[in-house]
């Protein structure tokens, strides 16, 4: 019998209402089941909704450092638990151990940094217009804040939008992916352990129509902070938009790494090879395209199908591994579309464009490299999601920048020069959230803001401090001493004449 794992709603561990639960599986060894979860439904979204309403008052009031102080506990306790924690995410989720360790270590730096706002959460104090009159800003919390999360960073993602949002003094329902669930039970043990009050985090497992779905439409949830594919993003905002509430959306990418011509390329090809294959490629910052002179491309590809045979595919606990399954059997056959796509759409398969879960056992995809495609391709053009590399040849850097602003999305991208000037010309035309000079398209930090522009994000910033400022309401404060009524823009003295 695999272990069973409950929701946790008013600090209680419970099952869902219908009964109905589900198995999650190691992607490397299918066969293998991490678990049985619970398959919540709109009743379990209820009854955590209406957990986090009514802890809502008493959290709200709680003073934010020690809210911080909370939240800081936590934070040691992953540090404790780091080695076990980021082996749950590689038996679950299936990349290799360095990689869980940064989702682990992201998620415990994102407390650090978070229980440390507590004592900030600054607001301003300005200058009023009137005499006798203090003017100032106060953050409160926006309330109930409903989160939703992807499986490629099944601690990380929680965490880095749980931490700040507890400690702006709001409460949560928290939905993680329906193919990680064990790495959010395992941060909610933590939760409970520190001393979160009952109903301040709750946790329901379960699928996106079924369980987080009704979560967006909730009445008595006030925010939704959804990490996601595109297509689930809109249609949050759809819904949560009609019901105005505010509503954070982070979503896909299709980075370019773009090399020119006078780039350092042992440096480049080291950085798209990490930028392009850890994870398997499954992150929404993965270098998916590379947008080469073609000066220096016959060089960049042989030395990436150089270092490509290097690469070992395999289960992400054995050291040796550098590329670690799929996700699932879905993803598998999504990426394996994809090669068939770029085979068709003319562009050259150089390296890979194999399924391998027959040899080895698990969803596992042999790292993939195109050349010679073009800007219009679908697959220059479409989230993979997957170990798929596609060159994007290129004249000059007017070309470069503009292929690589030529896509939807607008996550992350990265630019190879040893020119100063050139450099700076490019950081300043990418269309994206995050630049990298002379570094990958993946390797932000917590505490600066992460999020895209274009079609990845509606406006929004996770991280540091952006995400008080997605996480709180601003009262703007009047406090008048002048005894008397004082009207603003009519009693304000103006400028001389
Ligand atoms: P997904 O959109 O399929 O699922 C994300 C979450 O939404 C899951 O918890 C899922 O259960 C839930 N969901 C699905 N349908 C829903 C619905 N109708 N209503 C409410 N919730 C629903 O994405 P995924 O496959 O888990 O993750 C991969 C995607 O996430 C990629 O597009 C990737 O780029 C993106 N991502 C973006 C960032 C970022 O910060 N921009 C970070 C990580 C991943």
């Amino acid at each position: 019998m695999p272990d069973a794992f409950l929701n946790y709603i008013d600090g209680k561990w419970v099952p869902a209402a219908n009964g109905e639960t589900y198995l999650d599986t190691n992607p490397a060894r299918p066969g293998e089941v991490i678990g049985e979860f619970q398959r919540s439904g709109p009743e379990d979204v209820d009854a955590a909704v209406s957990a986090a309403s009514q802890a809502q008052d008493e959290w709200r009031h709680t003073p934010a450092p020690l809210r911080g102080e909370i939240i800081a506990r936590a934070t040691r306790m992953l540090v404790e638990r780091k080695p076990e924690l980021a082996e749950t995410i590689t038996k679950e989720m299936g990349k290799v151990l360095v990689d869980s360790g940064y989702d682990v270590q992201g998620a415990i730096t994102s407390g650090e940094y978070m229980s440390g706002e507590g004592r900030r959460m600054f607001g301003d104090t300005v200058p009023s217009g009137l005499p006798n009159r203090l003017a100032m800003t106060v953050r409160g919390p926006v309330g109930v804040v409903g989160i939703i999360t992807p499986w490629n960073l099944p601690m990380l993602m929680p965490a880095w939008k749980l931490f700040p949002a507890l400690v702006c003094g709001n409460t949560v329902v928290v939905k993680p992916a329906e193919d990680t669930p064990l790495s959010a039970v395992r941060l909610f043990e933590v939760l409970e352990e520190a001393g979160v009050p009952p109903g301040v985090a709750n946790l329901i497992t379960g699928f996106g129509p079924e369980a987080g779905q009704p979560l967006t439409t909730h009445p008595d949830v006030d925010m939704i902070s959804f990490t996601g594919s595109r297509a689930v993003g809109k249609q949050i905002a759809t819904l949560a938009g009609a019901e105005l509430k505010h509503v954070s959306l982070e979503m896909g990418g299709k980075n370019a790494l773009v090399v020119l011509d006078d780039a350092d390329l042992g440096e480049a090809v080291t950085g798209a090879l990490w930028g392009g294959f850890s994870t398997t490629g499954q992150r929404c910052t993965a270098s998916s395209r590379l947008v080469v002179d073609s000066r220096v491309a016959n060089e960049v590809v042989e030395r990436l199908v150089d270092g490509m045979s290097s690469l070992v595919v395999g289960d992400g606990l054995d050291p040796e591994t550098k590329v670690g399954p799929l996700i699932n059997a879905k993803q598998l056959e999504r990426v394996h579309s994809y090669t068939g796509i770029g085979v068709e759409e003319g562009a050259d398969l150089v390296v890979g464009g194999e399924k391998l879960d027959e040899s080895f056992g698990g969803h596992f995809y042999a790292p993939t490299l195109f050349d010679h495609a073009t800007a219009d391709m679908r697959i220059a053009q479409e989230e993979i999601f997957g170990p798929t590399i596609t060159v994007i040849r290129v004249d000059g850097d007017e070309e470069a920048i503009s292929v690589a602003n030529g896509t939807r999305y607008g996550l992350s991208a990265a630019v190879y020069t040893r020119d100063t000037a050139r450099a700076l010309r490019a950081v300043s035309e990418l269309e994206a959230g995050l630049v990298y000079l002379n570094a990958p398209t993946i390797g932000s930090e917590i505490h600066l803001p992460f999020g895209g522009v274009k079609d990845t994000g509606n406006g929004h910033r996770e991280s540091g401090t952006a995400a008080i400022e997605q996480f709180t309401e601003i009262k703007t404060v009047f406090l008048d001493f002048s005894g008397t009524l004082q009207r603003a823009h009519i009693d304000e003295p103006t400028s001389p004449d």
